[in-house]
């Protein structure tokens, strides 16, 4: 899943009720003592509901020169191809958060040894922050689709589905990879990314 979401159901009650979760008092919307941020607190208990990013896992698995991505079956972004991936859950690294995201779209196990950084993005706009690994496997395994996935394919840099990409702003990193998977040299990204843009800075990174 790539969409912003409410991260918990305290989260949920707090922001359509606008009452706290610890003691049911109305929240309200101001600095809290000792802070410099605006944000939703408690004047009875004190409770502060942050809004940090939610963290995004993305993985790109490649296999014979191929980029292996699925057709989204849910929104958002369904019908669109993307890169496998989701939330990393409460209690879970992004290492393991990966492998189980991987797994759970396609099928493929991987160990957490085998994921590489590829890149570190922030996307302001959705509150999220997006790590993408890269691995390579030496053939192009058969999928086993999860529910999230309604197709699932190894695509080459010629035959990618780029009109169909669910982020036509990232095209631009496909081309990269391909060229780094070619030339067997890869680098690390730090990134911003949005719907409509990308700006990267590149580090040499060679795995
Ligand atoms: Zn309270």
């Amino acid at each position: 899943m790539i969409a912003a979401r409410i991260t918990n159901l305290t989260d949920c009650v707090g922001e359509l009720a606008g009452f706290c979760f610890q003691c049911g008092k109305a929240m309200r919307r101001s600095v809290p003592p000792g802070d410099d941020h605006e944000r939703w607190n408690c004047s009875a208990c004190g409770y502060v509901r942050y809004e940090n990013p939610t963290v995004v896992v993305l993985v790109a698995v490649e296999a014979e020169g191929r980029l292996l991505v699925i057709r989204r079956a849910l929104e958002p972004y369904k019908a669109r191809w993307a890169v496998p991936g989701g939330f990393v859950e409460r209690d879970e690294s992004v290492t393991l958060a990966a492998v189980r995201e991987l797994e759970e779209e396609t099928g493929i196990r991987v160990e957490e040894d085998d994921l590489i950084p590829l890149f570190i993005a922030s996307v302001v706009s959705t509150n999220q922050i997006y790590v993408t690994f890269r691995t390579h496997l030496k053939t192009c395994a058969t999928l086993h689709l999860g529910i999230e996935a309604s197709d699932g394919a190894w695509y080459t840099r010629e035959d990618f589905p780029r009109d169909e990409f669910w982020l036509p702003a990232l095209l631009p990193a496909v081309d990269d990879f391909f060229d780094c998977v070619a030339a067997g040299h890869f680098k690390l990204y730090v990134s911003d990314w949005s719907e409509t843009s990308m700006h990267n800075r590149a580090f040499d990174f060679n795995v």
